[in-house]
């Protein structure tokens, strides 16, 4: 049994455009991961659950339209949004996942209620829609979810055959996928990852948001993962789950196994962007192979740090 508790959440990693990054617009994102790092730090304290801090965590940044997941998500080629959202527990490896599914509010709290209420672990598109009303799930305007900015990005690619990672110019690009893992008081490690996805991206496209063991993974033996980057090349690498091999067959620690994953094997398939992993002892690691990637962490030794760029 662990006493030692810690929480780390990410707002996606990128080549952040300094241009476009102004200082009061730094405030508002640095305030933001805060109060969704707080937020989960606060249920850790009370000795509440890595699944209840992680999915509280995610509901903050969602709720944000500064990042590409809930409010604020990037537009499809249709000119709508498509949501992908994933939660996964590490006790008994318990997991569930949304994707393709509009109008909610929090696809993170959709995801968990697949886990719980539902026999499966994955529902997409119009199935997903019929188990969220059956659930109460109440629908939110398509209103609710625009963003001017990032309406503005999707005018510039739309009828073209690009789609891209939510800013800036083609490949160089911000990912504002949002993730939070975290380890409690007892052990037990937990994982949450949301998103848009990509602007102008097709109908139908997933990335590796949801997917468990691309985008998110989790197990008490080994660790929790969240990623950021560009999903197809996460997908193929199947990174989260990658960490967790390493450390289970080659007794790796958390660190580097997280490393070897970002700063090797995915560079070696073209796959740029992030990850925030945690083990049962509550050790963290935020590995990017991007420019910078919006991250926080708190621990129960005292850390705490939101940062942007390699600072
Ligand atoms: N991984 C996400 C996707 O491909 C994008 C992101 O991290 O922002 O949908």
């Amino acid at each position: 049994m662990s006493s030692r508790f810690s929480i780390a959440i990410h707002g996606g990693a990128g080549t952040l455009i300094k241009g476009q990054m102004t200082e009061e617009k730094e405030k508002a994102y640095r305030a933001t991961l805060k109060e969704a790092m707080d937020k989960a730090y606060l249920i850790l304290e009370k000795k509440g659950s890595a699944l209840d801090a992680v999915e509280q965590a995610v509901i903050v940044l969602e709720n944000s339209p500064l990042f590409n997941a809930g409010k604020g998500s990037v537009f499809t080629a249709k000119g709508d949004h498509e949501m992908d959202a994933a939660i996964m527990c590490g006790k008994q490896m318990d997991a569930g996942a949304v994707s393709l599914v509009s109008g909610i509010k929090n696809p993170i709290s959709l995801s968990r209620t697949v886990m719980e209420k539902s026999p499966h672990v994955f529902l997409a598109g119009s199935g997903a829609m019929e188990f969220a009303k059956t659930q109460d799930f109440k629908l939110k305007k398509e209103e609710y979810f625009y963003d001017e900015f990032r309406y503005q990005q999707w005018q510039e690619i739309k009828d073209t055959d690009l789609f891209q990672l939510d800013h800036s110019e083609y490949k160089k690009s911000k990912f504002g996928t949002v993730g939070a893992v975290a380890c409690d008081q007892e052990g037990n490690v937990a994982a949450a990852t949301s998103t848009g996805g990509m602007t102008n991206k097709n109908w139908g496209r997933i990335g590796d948001t949801p997917l468990i063991g691309a985008g998110i993974y989790a197990n008490n033996k080994t660790c929790a993962v969240s990623c950021t980057g560009s999903g197809e090349y996460f997908i193929r690498g199947v990174v989260a789950y990658d960490v967790s091999c390493l450390m289970e067959y080659k007794n790796f620690s958390l660190e580097e196994a997280a490393n070897e994953v970002i700063h090797s094997r995915l560079p070696k398939i073209n796959g740029d962007g992030g990850l925030i992993a945690v083990d049962a002892k509550g050790n963290i690691s935020m590995p990017f192979n991007t420019e910078g990637m919006y991250r926080g962490i708190r621990n129960s030794e005292g850390e705490n740090r939101v940062a942007i760029y390699e600072d």
